[in-house]
Formats: structure tokens, C-alpha cells, sequence
């Protein structure tokens, strides 16, 4: 049967870690096809994406109206089910760790349950077996579930393969070391055409998590230790604000941050020229702890643990915690030294995860 790939995204950091995969699809002209969930909606975390990178525009989009928690989970399910049966694809392709990636997977196996062996459609996991350990954030279910509902599931390094072997996971599942596609989208990139500035006297701030953002005063707290940090250490802080983080900001909070900029979220070169050129980073995203990693810049992770614990062992990203002396220590550390890292992503990243299948 000729192969016919689903791809199901929305959210940022998805369209960012499958572009490489739907890049190799192109070039070997196979078939395939794009569910957007609407997750994400916003002009500035969606359509700026599919623009930066060409894609095509998605054949279903599911319209998200306003709808939150288990209507917007519950409905979402439902409009991929009929797709499914609509177009039966034979491969279903779901990344990280996102609502969306839970949907896609979860209503897969739903439509597969009516099918012979033949029939089933297979869920790939793209970037599978990160676990945080910490089962309040709901990306860790959303990882579990997924893993648990994929049949082939695509871990980035080692590490990962035995957090899924510790859950025997191995088998029947078809698990597979191929590295972290992030490594491709930097590189598809060509850094040495990323502007960067000359002005490096600044922190690069990302904070978009409900366990930083969500607690109103924990969340400005947090600002205020931060605008104070970078007083002291005389630097200023860019802060390209995720929607979800611009809602939680107090007005008399925001007045007191004199060492702040903040501006809505930047298009992934813009991001990627900051990143280079920041004296450090500032973050509770997934993501940019691993392009730190790889473009050798000091990492401090604003949460209580992290599912990229790979990125830790350096001591290239310190997972801070909130407390200030804390994050001071941690940028104290930072200041004096140089970072070099090495390779851990792989390369060919896509290639392996579809000749994989
Ligand atoms: N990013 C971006 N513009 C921004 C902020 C982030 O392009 O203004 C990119 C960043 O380079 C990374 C991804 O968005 O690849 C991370 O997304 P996010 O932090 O929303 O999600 P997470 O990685 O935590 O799931």
C-alpha cells in the first residue's frame, strides 16, 4: 500500500521540530497531509511559522472557537476521528508532548479499534521518552499517554530509551534512538546567515508554563526578582511575552520592571539571532534549553525539574528553581565562564526516523 503520512500540529514548538521531517517528506514526493488542532491560534505562535518555512497550507483546521480544557480536548478528538476515516492515511505523526500531540494519538487509536491488524493506522511519537517525573505538568501525562498509545516511538538520545525501558515500553514497541530534529531545524537555518547583535549586554527571558505564569503573585514575584538580578549585574532583560503570559502580568507589576523590554513573540530566526547573542537565557521552555545546548549558550531553567535532563550534565543548563539566591547563584556561576558542548542530538535526525518505518 503506498504510504500516506497525517501530520497533526498546531503549537510553536511542533510546526518548529516536524518542519525538518515534512522538508525530507517533500523531497522524496511522498504523500502527506496536515491536520492544524488550532492550539495555537495566534498569528504570532501559528501562521509566522508555516511562513518562515513554507509549508503548505493544512488541509483540515480544526476551529478551535474559544474552546478550553475537555471541550476543547473532547471536540478536537472528534474532528481528527472523522478526518481519519475521511482520508485513512496509514501513518499518523505527533510530536512532544502538547494537547494536540495527545489528540492526534489518542484519536487514532479510537479510529484503529475498529480495524484489522492491516488496516490500523501506525502513530508515530516524534521526540518520545522525556519524562519529568513531576505529574502535575500535563505535558508528563500527555508524554505518557502517548508513548503508551504510539507504535513507533523516536527518543532522541540513550537516556531516554531507558526512561522507556524502566516502563517497559520496548516491546512490543518499536523504540528508536535517532536524535532530536531540533538539531535540523537550527541547521536548516544556516546560522552564519542569523544576524546577531553586538549588544550582548542583555538576558534573553521565556516563561510560558501554568506552574511559573499561573500564581499571580508567585508569577510577579518572579519579574521583580529577576528585574532586580539584572540591576545588579547590570544587564537589561528582553522578554518576547507568549499570549498565554501577557494575560498574567499585573499593570502594578509592570510599572517597577525598569529592566525590561518587552515585546510580543519574535519568528524563529529573530529568536534564534537573540539566542546567539544574549549573554544568557532566562526560560521554563523545553525547547530553548536544547537550542542553548546546542549553540553552546548558558542555560538557566526557571522550574523545579526538567524532561531534558540530558542538557543538565554539562552544568550548561542549571535548573534554578524560583528562589533568588538560587537564580543569582546560578547567574553568578554563568557570568565567568565559557560553554562548550558537545554534540548529543545526532544528525540525519529525519531521515532515520523515515527510513525507520
Ligand atoms: N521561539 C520562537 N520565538 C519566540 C520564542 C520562542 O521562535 O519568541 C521558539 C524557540 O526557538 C523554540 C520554541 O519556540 O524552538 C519553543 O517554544 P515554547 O517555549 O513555546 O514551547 P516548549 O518548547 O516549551 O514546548
Amino acid at each position: 500500500m503506498k504510504t500516506n503520512f497525517c501530520i497533526i500540529f498546531s503549537t510553536r514548538p511542533e510546526i518548529i521540530k516536524l518542519f525538518p521531517i515534512i522538508k525530507v517528506l517533500s523531497k522524496r514526493n511522498k504523500k502527506f497531509f496536515f491536520i492544524n488542532t488550532g492550539q495555537h491560534y495566534d498569528f504570532r505562535m501559528h501562521k509566522i511559522f508555516y511562513n518562515q518555512f513554507k509549508l503548505k497550507k493544512a488541509k483540515y483546521n480544526f476551529k478551535r472557537n474559544k474552546l478550553s480544557g475537555i471541550n476543547y480536548i473532547s471536540s478536537c478528538l472528534k474532528f481528527i476521528n472523522n478526518v481519519l476515516n475521511k482520508e485513512n492515511p496509514t501513518h499518523v505523526i505527533v510530536q512532544g508532548d502538547t494537547d494536540t500531540t495527545l489528540c492526534g494519538a489518542l484519536a487514532t487509536n479510537i479510529h484503529n479499534r475498529k480495524k484489522t491488524k492491516k488496516e490500523k493506522i501506525k502513530i508515530l511519537h516524534v521526540e518520545a521518552g522525556l519524562r519529568s517525573f513531576d505529574e502535575e505538568m500535563p505535558e508528563e501525562i500527555n508524554r505518557k499517554l502517548v508513548d503508551n498509545l504510539s507504535d513507533y516511538l523516536f527518543v532522541p538520545t540513550n537516556f531516554e530509551f531507558n526512561n522507556l525501558k524502566k516502563e517497559n515500553l520496548l516491546n512490543p514497541k518499536k523504540v528508536k534512538i535517532v536524535g532530536n530534529t531540533i538539531i535540523e531545524s537550527l541547521t536548516n537555518l544556516n546560522l552564519k546567515k542569523v544576524p546577531t547583535s553586538k549588544n550582548n549586554n542583555f538576558f534573553l527571558l521565556t516563561l510560558h508554563r501554568p506552574e511559573t505564569v499561573d500564581d499571580i503573585n508567585k508569577f510577579s514575584k518572579l519579574l521583580l526578582d529577576l528585574n532586580y538580578l539584572a540591576k545588579k549585574n547590570e544587564h537589561n532583560i528582553l522578554f518576547p511575552i507568549h499570549p498565554r503570559t501577557k494575560k498574567k502580568i499585573l499593570k502594578k507589576t509592570l510599572v517597577k520592571l525598569d529592566k525590561f523590554k518587552i515585546i510580543n513573540p519574535v519568528d524563529y530566526i529573530k529568536f534564534i539571532s537573540l539566542l546567539l547573542s544574549c549573554k544568557l537565557v532566562l526560560t521554563d521552555s523545553g525547547g530553548i534549553q536544547e537550542e542553548s545546548f546546542i549553540l553552546n549558550k548558558p542555560c538557566i531553567t526557571l522550574r523545579n525539574n526538567t524532561e531534558r535532563q540530558i542538557t543538565t550534565f554539562n552544568k550548561s543548563n542549571i535548573v534554578s528553581g524560583y528562589e533568588k539566591s538560587k537564580i543569582e547563584k546560578s547567574i553568578q556561576y554563568f557570568l565567568k565562564r565559557k560553554i562548550k558542548n558537545p554534540n548529543i542530538f545526532g544528525k540525519n535526525v529525519s531521515k532515520k526516523i523515515l527510513s525507520a518505518i
